[in-house]
């Protein structure tokens, strides 16, 4: 399909572009990032891999009551959605501590929690994503009381949805990031969910005590292209029920 020649704005993921209807078109780059972008490289068709992922993930929070900015995946690669005012908040919910998470708490990695923890971070790349607290939302006038209680209860909601359907594809879901945006009125769920925004164990190692991720941990860690290939090929395998066909 032919993109508009006007780029609205190109992040370290995707280029977003107007069309005339005023919907976006979100164009999935083959670009992996990570420590603020410092370390940059690419893998081949990664953004055909992260929009099917997303689309279908999206799909199925949609069909659970969750309104999301989805429109319809046009091709692999290429997302149409509704064009939102997005809440500069990253809503990251964790089932499994790991990360940033136990390198800031005494806390086990890999160890589940006794119930999900939801963390906000301000979207701010020059801060580096700063942990904030709902104090901080309300000082900075990011979202209200109350946005920041439909978001609370959006990422459960989501959470509900995506543990149960990862648990039946022998997956763990240990932690995501979520962003929201205002649309007539309401919260919907925008941006996206991939193994870019998640983590997700094999459920057999984990139950062994062993963490074998299928995301861009492996990359972080500084894999090789393969493992990173092999973890993105698993996930969408899991994820979408069908050899990835890129
Ligand atoms: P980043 O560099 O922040 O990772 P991306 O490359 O993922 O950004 O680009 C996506 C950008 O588009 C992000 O700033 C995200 O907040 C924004 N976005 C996602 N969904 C929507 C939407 N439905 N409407 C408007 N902006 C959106
Ligand atoms: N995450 C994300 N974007 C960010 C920061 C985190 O998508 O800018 C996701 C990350 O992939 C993980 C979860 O949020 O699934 C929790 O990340 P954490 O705070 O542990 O950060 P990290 O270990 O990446 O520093």
């Amino acid at each position: 399909m032919k993109l508009p020649d006007k780029v609205m704005k190109e992040g370290k993921a995707k280029v977003i572009y107007e069309k005339e209807d005023g919907n976006l078109l979100m164009k999935f780059k083959d670009d992996l990032t990570a420590l603020d972008g410092l370390k940059h490289d690419q893998m081949p068709s990664k953004g055909k891999y992260n929009s099917v992922m997303t689309a279908h993930l999206l799909k199925l929070v949609a069909d659970a009551g969750i309104p999301t900015h989805l429109v319809s995946l046009l091709e692999p690669g290429l997302m149409e959605v509704k064009k939102v005012e997005i809440i500069p908040v990253e809503a990251v919910l964790r089932n499994v501590a790991t990360g940033s998470m136990v390198r800031r708490l005494p806390l086990e990695a890999g160890s589940r929690l006794p119930s999900p923890v939801i963390e906000f971070y301000l979207k701010d790349d020059a801060l580096h994503d700063p942990w904030i607290n709902d104090d901080h939302v309300r000082i900075l006038g990011l979202a209200t009381a109350e946005e920041l209680k439909r978001i609370r209860e959006l990422t459960l909601k989501v959470n509900d949805v995506l543990l149960d359907y990862f648990a039946s594809k022998g997956l763990v879901l240990a932690d995501f990031k979520l962003e929201f945006g205002r649309l007539g009125g309401d919260l919907v769920l925008a941006d996206e969910i991939t193994p870019d925004t998640m983590r997700i164990f094999d459920a057999k190692e984990f139950e062994k005590g062993r963490l074998v991720e299928y995301d861009k941990q492996i990359f972080r860690d500084g894999g090789s292209p393969e493992d990173i290939k092999a973890a993105y090929d698993e996930a969408f395998r899991r994820i979408v029920g069908e050899e990835p066909p890129f």
